[in-house]
């Protein structure tokens, strides 16, 4: 039987394993290892692989100890022949110290920090400070290892997360003295810190601190594979599913000291600009320091290189004499490691073909490489970066599209808050991110109250905050710059049509009260007037004016969206009900329209007044009188949408709400209602009861709107073949889809079908014109899915409604989710919530059969989404797996399934 290789060796430009092998060595391992191999200076060590991990939980720890005791006894011989140094040193030499930490496949932040200057105790501490003429250093090393040592692998912690007892002992002793910083203790002083660190673990942890290196090291080792399953650890693996056999590896490295004087120095770089994309090398340093100084913000850390040590003082205020006296780049203070650095750099970046995020230190003057990896970074330059990348001919197309997270792409579409802007603001509360972007504007608590302010004066900003959204607030969300909402879910109807206009929203709002003219948060009341600003791509609410910017959608946006054209197999439409919404999706790059509500506009100018006069007449004939008042205001939507969209699809659904959203519910306006319908309030008030449904999202909606009121639906198909004819006979070409909502048996679209279809030859021969045009339906009830190869008879196309399918799938009301989705989500009862990802095993299933029985029927079936699944990239994915030809989604998500859709297609 061959023996197991559980370690493996890496130093002085040799390795046992390579980049290739990320899987059993973890992410960093791996890196370790290649770094090595292509001659980076990397303090040499070894990777306990991810394997042992495994082993360990199934055999435990004793059994563990003795499979590795071998290899790590070899291991360690080889760190101690590259260094010159000796593990538990007794004199001889000088004592070699220790660095353990963890290394999955992927990143996972949270999980076990890292144990440094390992293998420190009262003897080696002597021989270090003896042999390195620097003992304050020496002591330094020793009081951090106990600290954290006791934490990471002891268990001594701050309790409560307030009283760290490390904290204290250094704080009596800084408050005594009346230090500012740890840098001040002298060594007498150092010494003290170490025993009455001592002290500190025996009595939390209830035993002492281990002398031994070899306890030491082992107690490290098992710390990290304990930390693999941690609460914490689970949780975040359950979320980001990481499966749990994975395991992590431990990465023992030979310590190098970026505190050893004023020749030593440790510091993080990027090959590129992180945040803008800029190929620029940067980075951060701090001289005679080690690792967690440079982001504990004890010190101010200096730039790497001397054009970012300038812009940075540029930006800090402070004088070029200050900065070159006080805080020097590196390039100018170690002229020559900077060198190094720099060709490392380039050549890491070379290497994986990607921007590196470094981290490095100076021992004495050598520089040392502790860790490279991909870096992460903001939407503007992940696209900068892989279209430059491409240009240089680092990366071909296929890697560049790959490259790019079409979520992150949302940062590029709207508007965002500045930098400066956003860390002085103070956060309010926190919601939903029910529709992206950034706002800033002074509160309005009505709808009219937002569009008159803005009619007035185009150049004020309002926030509209609700309770809830209703159409009725429609033109009040056009007028505001975004949208706060107490309740209501991420398909609420606050969060869809604010998506579908661009707006950002946040909804359901932590801890928020509103009422008709009070905002409460906290205790605290803001009125009519008062700033606030919204984030709602993270769902934060901010107190006053927080500066927001437009980011630019310059030359390399377009170039990625091009490139994912040609990558694409599916197309992208757009659910647009206006002709401006229409416009702003085709410049977004959307090929016609895959959903176009037409109760939307219902609600613009006096339309309203009209649909109420339909819905109050008493019998077909007075209906038919309203109805006629409205045929032209919708011809003329349908025209200039088909105009926008001209030669693409276009898919006009027939009127889906129930009627009551139609009528107002508060008594304020629905004596406005009577005064302008002419009828008594009372009138008003019976309708408004009678239309009082207990479920009105499982009610008297959908075609079975049409197929009790017939004349709605002769209108409404009446209105959509006209315009097609009055622009086709203008030379255009419009393509109208006219689609029945909400069907769930074959009956029920059958009935409309013959409706739109009579119509349509009436009209045709009306007008003497004939346009080509298709009736298909809406898949959104599991019925319908589930009968689709009878529902195919009659449908040309379907569309899949999924949130109504996730609706009716789940069970779960879409106006009511809100109240317990972010618990399920927070328990892990959900990873995702299922009406902003599609639930690929339930509902996907639903839609796969569908798919499969529609074309049995009628195999040129047009299938598509419309549901707002259709703009997110791993429902993307599955509709692509399932065969449709194009998905569907709000005018600013057209960018991201664009590239969702490229990316299915090339995986
Ligand atoms: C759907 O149900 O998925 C859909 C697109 O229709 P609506 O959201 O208007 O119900
Ligand atoms: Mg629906």
């Amino acid at each position: 039987m061959t023996e197991i290789k559980r370690v493996y060796t890496f130093g002085n430009k040799t390795a046992e394993g390579n980049a290739s092998m990320r899987n059993l060595l973890g992410g960093k391992g791996a890196n370790l290892a290649e770094m090595n191999l292509i001659g980076v200076p990397v303090p040499p060590g070894f990777t306990i692989t991810t394997d042992v991990c495994t082993e360990y939980n199934k055999l435990g720890r004793d059994k563990v100890v003795e499979l590795l005791k071998n290899e790590v006894e070899k291991a360690i011989s080889f760190v101690e022949n590259n260094m010159n140094a000796k593990f538990g040193s007794k004199g001889e030499s000088f004592p070699l110290l220790l660095s353990v930490r963890s290394g999955a496949r992927v990143s996972m932040p949270g999980m076990m920090d890292t144990v440094l200057n390992l293998g420190l105790n009262d003897d080696t501490v002597k021989i270090i400070a003896e042999k390195s003429g620097n003992p304050k250093f020496a002591y330094d090393s020793y009081r951090r290892f106990i600290q954290m040592y006791g934490g990471v692998v002891m268990g001594v912690e701050a309790k409560g997360k307030t009283h760290d007892p490390f904290e204290e002992v250094l704080d009596e002793i800084k408050d005594a003295k009346g230090y500012k910083s740890d840098n001040e203790l002298t060594l007498e002083e150092l010494k003290q810190v170490v025993e009455k660190f001592k002290v500190v673990v025996s009595k939390n942890a209830g035993k002492n601190f281990p002398t031994d290196p070899w306890e030491q090291l082992w107690g490290a080792v098992c710390a990290v594979f304990d930390s693999w399953n941690t609460e914490r650890a689970i949780l975040y693996r359950r979320m980001e599913q990481i499966p749990g056999e994975w395991g992590t590896a431990v990465n023992v490295q030979a310590m190098v000291y970026g505190n050893m004087g004023d020749n030593s120095a440790t510091g993080v770089a990027f090959s590129r600009d992180a945040s803008t994309g800029e190929n620029i090398f940067n980075g951060e340093y701090l001289i005679n320091a080690q690792g967690e100084d440079v982001v504990a913000g004890v010190r101010t850390p200096q730039e790497i290189t001397i054009e970012g040590s300038k812009r940075w003082a540029k930006r800090a205020g402070i004088s070029e004499d200050e900065r070159l006296n006080k805080y020097p780049s590196l390039e100018e203070s170690m002229p020559l490691v900077y060198k190094e650095l720099f060709e490392v750099q380039a050549k890491l970046e070379k290497h994986y073909s990607d921007m590196q995020d470094l981290e490095f230190t100076v021992q004495d003057g050598k520089l040392w490489m502790l860790q490279t990896r991909n870096g992460k970074r903001t939407g503007a330059a992940m696209v900068r970066m892989a279209i430059e990348m491409l240009e240089d001919g680092m990366i071909d197309e296929k890697t560049a599209i790959l490259r790019c997270d079409p979520n992150k792409l949302d940062e590029l579409l709207h508007p965002v808050f500045s930098k400066e802007g956003i860390e002085s603001a103070k956060i309010l509360s926190k919601g939903l991110p029910a529709s992206p972007g950034a706002a800033t504007g002074k509160i309005v608590f009505s709808a009219d109250k937002a569009e008159e302010i803005v009619n007035n004066d185009k150049e004020q900003k309002v926030i509209l905050v609700r309770r809830e959204t209703s159409p009725e607030d429609l033109k009040g969300m056009y007028a505001a710059q975004g949208i706060l909402t107490e309740r209501g879910g991420m398909t609420s109807h606050a969060a869809v049509v604010a998506r579908g206009m661009g707006k950002c929203c946040v909804s359901s709002a932590a801890g928020i009260r509103v009422s008709h003219d009070t905002l409460e948060i906290d205790g605290k009341s803001y009125k009519e007037g008062d700033w606030i600003s919204l984030n709602g791509s993270t769902g934060e609410v901010y107190e006053g004016q927080v500066p927001t910017i437009i980011p630019s959608l310059a030359g390399n946006f377009g170039k990625i969206m091009e490139l994912a054209d040609k990558y694409t197999h599916m197309y992208v439409r757009t659910n647009a009900d206006t002709p401006h919404d229409a416009k702003v999706a085709h410049d977004f790059g959307a090929k016609g329209i895959g959903l176009c509500r037409t109760e939307h506009m219902f609600f613009e100018g006096d339309r309203i007044i009209a649909v109420r006069e339909m819905i109050l007449a008493e019998d077909e004939a007075g209906r038919r009188e309203a109805l006629k008042k409205l045929l032209p205001i919708q011809r003329g939507d349908f025209e200039g949408i088909f105009e926008a969209m001209d030669g693409y699809g276009v898919t006009v659904r027939l009127l889906d709400p129930p009627l009551h959203e139609f009528t107002p519910n508060d008594e304020k306006s629905q004596v406005e209602m009577a005064k302008e319908m002419n009828v008594s309030i009372e009138e008003v008030k019976s309708k408004v009861e009678a239309l009082h449904e207990i479920n009105p999202m499982l009610g008297h909606r959908g075609c079975r709107l049409g197929n009790t009121y017939p004349e709605i639906t002769e209108m409404q198909a009446r209105a959509i073949i006209e315009a097609a004819c009055n622009l086709k006979a203008k030379g255009l070409d419009p393509k109208p889809e006219i689609m029945i909502p909400l069907v769930g048996t074959v009956k029920e679209l059958e009935m409309q079908e013959k409706i739109v279809r009579d119509i349509a030859e009436k009209v045709f021969e009306e007008k003497n014109i004939k346009v080509d045009y298709l009736v298909g339906t809406m898949i959104e009830i599991p019925r319908a899915a589930l009968t689709a190869n009878e529902i195919a008879k009659h449908a040309e196309f379907f569309s899949f409604g999924t949130n109504d399918l996730t609706q009716m799938t789940f069970g779960y009301s879409r106006d009511d989710a809100g109240k317990f989705l972010p618990i399920y989500l927070e328990k892990g009862l959900l990873k995702n919530d299922p009406f902003q990802v599609l639930d690929q095993t339930g509902v996907g299933q639903l839609v796969e059969m569908a798919v499969k029985k529609g074309k049995e029927t009628r195999p040129d079936i047009k299938l598509g989404i419309c549901g707002e699944h259709g703009g997110e990239p791993s429902s993307v994915e599955f509709c692509h797996r399932v065969g449709l030809a194009y998905v569907s989604c709000s005018p600013f998500r057209v960018p991201i399934a664009r590239l969702a859709a490229a990316q299915a297609n090339l995986r």
